[in-house]
């Protein structure tokens, strides 16, 4: 379902009315409806922009939290475990 509105007016008291000849006009300034899509070009492109800004630092946040939970010794440790049982299943 297409929406219409009007791109002067306030959407808060826009009304839609039908000109003599039959399309969609607005009823306070009269100017040609305009079809509103469902999701905007601008809207997408400030939704990228925003989160190649925003991904990197979520994304060091976590890493940070992740270090500070389990110190990098412990993965060592973890790896360590994990060469005992390769080497133990190898011989
Ligand atoms: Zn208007």
């Amino acid at each position: 379902m297409a929406r219409y509105y009007c791109p002067y007016c306030n959407p808060k008291y826009q009304f839609q009315k039908q000109s003599s000849k039959g399309n969609l006009i607005c009823g306070l300034c009269g100017e040609d409806l305009v079809k509103k899509p469902f999701i905007r070009l601008n809207q997408i492109i400030a939704l990228v922009a925003a989160s190649s800004l925003l991904l990197p630092l979520i994304y060091t946040f976590i890493f940070l939290i992740k270090n500070q939970l389990n110190p990098p010794n412990k993965n060592y440790q973890a790896n360590g475990t994990l060469m005992i049982i390769i080497k133990e299943t190898i011989s």
